[in-house]
């Protein structure tokens, strides 16, 4: 049995169904949250996940997205996407979304959607990565939010090292040696790669396999384009940052 577990699709059917399609029958799926916001699909992403027996937890964008909770902190486009996506979310997506936590224990492991310190904080250094190892025992621990796919290692001494995985690849966990994995951004990665971005985790063989997966940008740009979203989100998808 294996773990497929998705981060920040926000939106994004492409891509979601392009990730969807890469996986096998028995994968479980688990979300790190931002299933809404920026993208011009939500209730369809919500719907997909919700099918699939997905066990998610909340994102900030889906928090504002249902109670408009911390826009003051979005930027400008982000909360113009925030705006439509109020305004177009469905009864079950909404219904769903206020049903969701901000931690999950599964297993070994803990998913959340920033940092285990403060659900919406951003780890982006050694440092950050270490306030977050302290503030939780979990040796392995599951985020997304800043949609750069990378990890952090807390070895047995107290060191702690980083490797990015921009273009996906496998992190063996050592006994002893704590985990932080980013598995990057399904439907808008920002680490200058712009397929898809999500990781497999299977807990018998102790190894994380982060993997990058090809959609059609194009037709999620026409899609923003007709919904009028803000441009820049269009562009950024290019991009991949
Ligand atoms: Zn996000």
């Amino acid at each position: 049995m294996r773990y497929a577990i998705l981060s920040d699709i926000h939106g994004n059917l492409e891509a979601l169904e392009a990730v969807l399609a890469s996986l096998s029958p028995g994968d479980q799926l688990l979300c790190l949250g931002d299933v809404v916001g920026y993208g011009p699909n939500p209730n369809e992403c919500a719907q997909l996940l919700r099918e699939r027996d997905v066990r998610c937890v909340l994102g900030n964008h889906d928090v504002a997205a249902i109670d408009n909770f911390g826009v003051e902190y979005f930027n400008p486009i982000a909360r113009q996407a925030i705006v439509w996506t109020q305004d177009v979310i469905d009864p079950p997506t909404r219904d769903w979304l206020g049903s969701l936590d901000y931690e999950l224990h599964v297993e070994d492991f803990l998913m959340v959607h920033g940092s285990p310190e403060r659900y919406f904080e951003y780890i982006l250094d050694d440092a950050a990565a270490g306030r977050a190892f302290a503030a939780t025992d979990a040796p392995l621990i599951f985020i997304g939010h800043s949609h750069i796919a990378e990890y952090y290692q807390q070895r047995p001494d107290g060191r702690i090292a980083h490797g990015a995985l921009t273009q996906g690849g496998e992190v063996a966990l050592l006994p002893g040696h704590r985990y932080i994995v980013n598995v990057g951004s399904v439907g808008q990665p920002r680490d200058f790669n712009p397929a898809a971005s999500f990781g497999f985790y299977d807990p018998e063989q102790r190894v994380v396999n982060v993997v990058r997966v090809p959609y059609e940008i194009e037709r999620v740009q026409r899609k923003i384009h007709a919904c009028r979203l803000p441009e820049q989100l269009a562009q950024r998808l290019t991009l991949g940052r």
